[in-house]
Order: C-alpha cells, then sequence, then structure tokens
C-alpha cells in the first residue's frame, strides 16, 4: 500500500495540467486573433496565416511537453495499482440490490454534490439524469421498499427541485469560508442567533462554542473583522471583557462554569501560556471544531446527516468488500446460499464512528431485530423481539421468560433504537 501512496502524490505533484491548460488557450487566443484579423481584412490571410505557423506550432510543442510528465505519472500509477490488486477482480453482482433503485442513486450522488458545494457539477447532473431517466431492473429475492417514493419520480421526471437546496448549501459555503480561511466567526454567529430557540432545543452548545472563540481571538489580541486593531498588549483582555459582558448574558445560566472560567482568565492576562487556561486559549483544533460542528447543525436543521450519506455508504461498502468477496467464494465452495435479506451473513467490524444506533438481538429467537420484527418491552421491563412475543404469547396472558411478571401481548410497547 505504501508503494501506492508514494505513486499518488508523485501523481498529485506532476499531474498539474495548469500548464498544458495555459498553453492551449494561448494556442486559441491566437487563433481567434487571426481570425479576426482575416476576416477585417481578407487579402491579409495569407499572409496572416504564414506569421502565424511558427509561434503556433511552438505552443502546441509546449503544452505537449508539459504533458510529458503527468503522462509518465499516470502511467506508472496505473502500473503500480495493476500490481497491487492483480488476481483480484472485480465482484460480481449477481445479487445487485441497487440495480432495483437507479433513481434513488442517481439522487444521492445529485445530494452529494449539492452538499460539497459542486452547484454546477449537480446541475449538469440532474439535467442529464432527467434527459436520460434510468431503467430500474429489479433484481429476484431484494426487497423493493421506495420504488413509487415522490422524489425518487421526481428525480427521474426532472422536477427533483434543487434551487432551494443549493441556496441552502451556499450559505453554509459562505459561512465555512468566512470560519476556516478568514477566521470572520460574524456571520456563523448571527446564523446561530438567528435559530438560538432550535439549536438550544436539540442541546446544541454552537452558539455559545462560537462566542467564546470570539471571546478567546479578542483576549488573545487576534486581528478581527469588524474589531478594530490595535498595538497595546492589554488592549485585548480589555476587548475581550467588553465583549462578555455585551453578549455572555444569555449564557450565563446554561453555561455558568464556562463563562466563570473565562472571566478567570482574565486574571491571569499577562501569562494565559503558563495558566491552567491555556488549554482553551491555545487550541489549534478550535477554528476547525467550531466549523465541524456549524456543519453538523447546520445540516441537521435541514433535516440531513453532516456527513454525506453516500460518503458513508461507499466507505463502509469498500471495507466490507474484501470480507463479503471471501464469504463469496467460501458459499461457491460449499454450494451454500446466503438467504436471509435484512442481515449481513457475517459481522463487519466497522469504525465506531460508523455505528449509527444500537442493535437488539432478542434473547428468545437470537435474531436481529427489523421493522418487520420491531423489539418490543414487557410491562415489567424485559424485551424480546415481536414475533418471540406472539409465539410465546399466543394472544393471552403469559408470563414473561426472564422474570416471574405476567402480562399481556398487547400491553407491550415497541422500542425504537
Ligand atoms: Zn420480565
Amino acid at each position: 500500500m505504501d508503494d501506492l501512496k508514494e505513486q499518488v502524490e508523485l501523481l498529485e505533484s506532476n499531474a498539474n495540467l495548469a500548464n498544458t491548460i495555459d498553453d492551449v488557450q494561448r494556442a486559441i487566443d491566437m487563433l481567434v486573433a487571426a481570425r479576426a484579423k482575416i476576416s477585417r481584412d481578407p487579402q491579409l490571410a495569407p499572409m496572416t496565416l504564414a506569421k502565424l505557423q511558427s509561434p503556433f506550432k511552438d505552443v502546441m510543442k509546449k503544452a505537449h511537453e508539459n504533458l510529458g510528465p503527468a503522462n509518465k505519472a499516470l502511467n506508472k500509477y496505473g502500473k503500480a495499482l495493476d500490481k497491487k490488486f492483480k488476481d483480484k477482480p472485480l465482484p460480481t453482482a449477481e445479487n445487485d440490490a441497487l440495480s432495483s433503485h437507479p433513481s434513488l442513486i442517481n439522487r444521492a450522488i445529485a445530494m452529494h454534490l449539492l452538499r460539497e458545494g459542486q452547484f454546477n457539477v449537480a446541475a449538469t447532473f440532474i439535467e442529464e439524469a432527467r434527459q436520460h431517466p434510468p431503467h430500474p431492473e429489479p433484481t429476484a429475492g431484494t426487497p423493493n421498499p421506495y420504488l413509487s417514493e415522490s422524489w425518487e419520480k421526481d428525480i427521474a421526471n426532472g422536477t427533483f427541485n434543487s434551487t432551494k437546496l443549493q441556496e441552502q448549501f451556499a450559505e453554509m459555503y459562505n459561512i465555512l469560508h468566512e470560519l476556516r480561511t478568514n477566521r470572520n466567526l460574524s456571520p456563523a454567529i448571527e446564523w446561530a442567533r438567528t435559530r438560538t430557540e432550535v439549536l438550544e432545543a436539540r442541546g446544541s452548545n454552537l452558539e455559545f462554542e462560537l462566542c467564546r472563540l470570539q471571546f478567546i481571538c479578542l483576549f488573545v489580541g487576534q486581528d478581527m473583522e469588524g474589531f478594530p486593531t490595535s498595538d497595546n498588549p492589554t488592549d485585548g483582555p480589555l476587548r475581550a471583557w467588553a465583549y462578555a459582558r455585551s453578549e455572555f448574558g444569555p449564557f450565563q445560566k446554561r453555561y455558568a462554569r464556562e463563562v466563570q472560567s473565562m472571566m478567570g482568565a482574565m486574571a491571569f492576562a499577562p501569562n494565559i501560556a503558563d495558566s491552567p487556561y491555556r488549554r482553551h486559549f491555545y487550541n489549534d483544533s478550535a477554528w476547525e471544531e467550531v466549523a465541524s460542528s456549524f456543519t453538523k447543525e447546520f445540516c441537521s436543521l435541514l433535516g440531513l446527516s453532516s456527513d454525506s450519506p453516500l460518503y458513508i455508504a461507499t466507505t463502509a461498502g469498500a471495507i466490507a468488500l474484501p470480507t463479503l468477496l471471501k464469504l463469496q467464494n467460501i458459499m461457491k465452495e460449499k454450494r451454500t446460499e446466503w438467504t436471509t435479506q435484512n442481515e449481513l451473513p457475517v459481522e463487519i467490524p466497522l469504525p465506531p464512528s460508523y455505528h449509527f444506533h444500537s442493535i437488539f438481538v432478542c434473547p428468545v429467537s437470537k435474531e436481529q431485530s427489523t421493522d418487520e420484527n420491531p423489539p418490543m418491552m414487557m410491562p415489567c421491563g424485559h424485551v424480546i423481539a415481536q414475533e418471540s412475543l406472539e409465539k410465546i404469547s399466543k394472544g393471552t396472558r403469559f408470563k414473561c421468560p426472564y422474570c416471574p411478571n405476567e402480562s399481556h401481548s398487547r400491553d407491550a410497547k415497541k422500542v425504537y433504537l
């Protein structure tokens, strides 16, 4: 894998097409200028063309020369890829659950592009998807739960309206750009302030985190947009103090400790680097933390997850692929088949950030719960799967398998994970 990494780095440093693009643009400019000259005075045509020949040849030669390293790096990278993955054909899709849902995949791609801020690419993609609507090929044995969803039709019919989403994501990227590149907290604070109630209801700390960072920046004397700059070292803490007095009021109740701690730092103002408050004031990742916290809240308020589902699904799929390929081979050798639709036949270890909710395994049937067979809690507090509950109760009063309590199956409540 190290070899491959090296080749990728090489490719990134060599495959710079900017020079070639400049060359080609120069060539185009020459041709356009010549055309204009000839159209003004056709008699000049032979001379203009003759004059053009040599410089045009030169610029095209240069373009080719500049392409050389890129081509070489690309070839080498291809070879390294072949070497690394030889004898590893891509898996065949005998059980392709996605072929039933091409519109769903199109939508996932469109959404991914939109949320990555690639608005032009997204618009082109949506338009092309509309011109060439995909044809679902339902695969036998795969569930088809969403075939008639309205947005599936929307994207197939071209009525999927991305304009609003695009505007919203444009706002998000503007604010993120201000945060990351310009170190300007004002737009993010303004955004959070107009949504104080919703954010607070979600238990979000975003507004406070942003204001705290603003306080710290003023304190350590970073130049901030909208605040006067100064060379006097005591001005920073004074400005921070003034900011806290005017802005921290609403945070007093919920963040009393944190606000106190910020105020406590005042006492250490001349030497904050050696004080217990150092970690707040010299935190390199603070900007990235508020940026990702902002992205998360922004997407949540749109009803979206903070990471692109397409990215998550593809990454999880890539992690699972080797295990599933191995399984496929074993199944072929042993001539067995994987029949369970709602459950993978093997454990796929995914990183903790890919664990989105708890999994419930019924202690009676040892099966994982599904939408059709959800976990049910009996009045005694013990939980078993719905099918187990029906089997044990047979519609009458029954004893819990795990404690002496008796109840009726209709008293059991569905548990949502
Ligand atoms: Zn019980």
